[in-house]
Formats: C-alpha cells, sequence, structure tokens
C-alpha cells in the first residue's frame, strides 16, 4: 500500500507506520529519520539543518522534495511505502502529486490521525528514540525492557534535542499554520481516511476496514 499518515507531531505517524510495516512489506519513509541519521552521520546535509531541526521549524521544501526524489525511486519502494512526516507542507504536497504522476504511481490513501492537544503534548514529552535504528518508546506506554536500552538493537535511547517546552510549542504552530491545510487538500484530492488515534489497536482496526 501506498499511504501518507497525516497529524501533528505526537500523534502516532511513526509508530503506527512500524505497524503497518510488519503487516504487509511497505516501507516506512521517515523524513525525520532521515535527516536525524544525516546529523548523526555529520554529513554537508546534516549541518546544513541541525540547527533548524532542533528548533522545531521546517527544513525547506527544495531540499526535502531533493532527498524525496531520490528515495520514492528505490527499489524497496515498489512494496508500498508509508509517507511518515512528508509531505509538511502545500507545496510539497503538489511537488508529490507531480512526481507521483510522472513516476506513474497512486497513492492509497492520505491517513489522518486526530488526538486532542493535550494528549500530544503529554506523548511528546514521554517519548524516547534509539540513537541508532529509531525505534519509538514511551516512558509510560511503552517502556523499553532495561531502561535507556533498545531493545531491537541495544543502543541508547534518549530524549530528542526538539523535545524541549519551547521547540515542542514551536513545532505545534508550525504544524498548525504550515500543515493542517493539508488535510483539506487531500479531503479535496477524495484521498482523506480520519480515524480517532486514542489507541493503537483502534487505528488498525480502522485502517484493515477501509484499505
Ligand atoms: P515528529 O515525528 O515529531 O512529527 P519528525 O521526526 O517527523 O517529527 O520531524 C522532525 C523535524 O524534522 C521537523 O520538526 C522538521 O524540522 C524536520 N522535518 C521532517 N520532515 C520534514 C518535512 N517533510 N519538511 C520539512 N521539515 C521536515
Ligand atoms: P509521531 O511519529 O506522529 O510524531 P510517534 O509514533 O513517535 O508519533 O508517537 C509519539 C509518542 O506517543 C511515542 O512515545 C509513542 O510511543 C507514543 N504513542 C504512539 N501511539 C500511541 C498510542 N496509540 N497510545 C499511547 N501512546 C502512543
Ligand atoms: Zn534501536
Amino acid at each position: 500500500m501506498k499511504i501518507i499518515l497525516l497529524g501533528p507531531p505526537g500523534a502516532g505517524k511513526g509508530t503506527i507506520a512500524k505497524a503497518l510495516m510488519q503487516h504487509d512489506g511497505s516501507v516506512q519513509i521517515s523524513t525525520g529519520d532521515i535527516l536525524r541519521e544525516a546529523i548523526a552521520a555529520g554529513t554537508e546535509l546534516g549541518k546544513q539543518v541541525e540547527a533548524v531541526m532542533a528548533a522545531g521549524d521546517l527544513v525547506t521544501d527544495e531540499l526535502i522534495m531533493e532527498i524525496m526524489e531520490q528515495r520514492l525511486q528505490q527499489e524497496d519502494c515498489k512494496q508500498g511505502y508509508l509517507l511518515d512526516g512528508f509531505p509538511r507542507t502545500i507545496p510539497q504536497a503538489e511537488a508529490l502529486k507531480a512526481l507521483l504522476a510522472k513516476l506513474g504511481e497512486k497513492l492509497d490513501c492520505a491517513l489522518e490521525l486526530d488526538i486532542p492537544r493535550d494528549v500530544i503534548i503529554d506523548r511528546l514529552t514521554t517519548r524516547r528514540t534509539c540513537t541508532n535504528c529509531g525505534e519509538i518508546y514511551n516512558v509510560k506506554t511503552k517502556p523499553p525492557t532495561v531502561e535507556g536500552v533498545c531493545d531491537v538493537c541495544g543502543s541508547q535511547i534518549v530524549q530528542r534535542d526538539d523535545e524541549t517546552e519551547e521547540a515542542i510549542e514551536n513545532r505545534l504552530q508550525v504544524y498548525n499554520q504550515l500543515t493542517a491545510p493539508l488535510v483539506a487538500f487531500y479531503r479535496d484530492e477524495g484521498l482523506l481516511v480520519s480515524v480517532p488515534g486514542s489507541d493503537i489497536d483502534s487505528v488498525m482496526e480502522a485502517i484493515r476496514n477501509r484499505i
């Protein structure tokens, strides 16, 4: 399947993408993970985006489209993909539409995870992420077996640099201003499916029913 996961930071996009991936062999493509990997590896791209990301602002549409144009043409995308954190602006959505038309591909849907704001803030402040494989944990709802150690790969689990109170506040504002309009965009495209993102089982159930 080819799905866009829509929803504010902390809505559960990455968690759902990882669950769906095990379901049918589609790959998760997280622009946030790609950028964090570039920062960790100290590449030119990483140096370019580090400060912007730490502040919770968006990387430029041009840079993101350059990354995604390459990524979506890799071999593993043939089985399907789950776009997590992309597109994030109307120009990115328009550019994606043009790119898919060029590649002769169609999206199955844009899945919106609908979550109340207080739940989002709670999830973001308690999220922890593996520095190596990107596995997502939560202090309250999904702690690792051994504190600070990834169950999957044994690497260190940390709180992200953009998970300070200030950066979280900014990211939510950026979402409301630049990303929330995508809901109407995909509704107009006839691709929008909205589900309450309250618990993973009901999200999975809704996906199975509708796709
Ligand atoms: P979250 O899962 O909390 O929504 P992400 O990991 O998707 O966060 O993104 C982290 C940061 O990476 C964003 O705040 C932004 O700086 C950058 N980023 C990720 N995807 C995009 C994108 N499609 N366009 C612009 N910036 C992006
Ligand atoms: P996003 O990719 O949308 O930013 P994540 O998948 O990283 O969101 O989830 C944010 C935090 O909320 C993580 O700590 C994750 O473990 C937790 N989480 C995700 N989905 C749920 C859920 N349905 N119920 C409770 N906690 C959740
Ligand atoms: Zn790991």
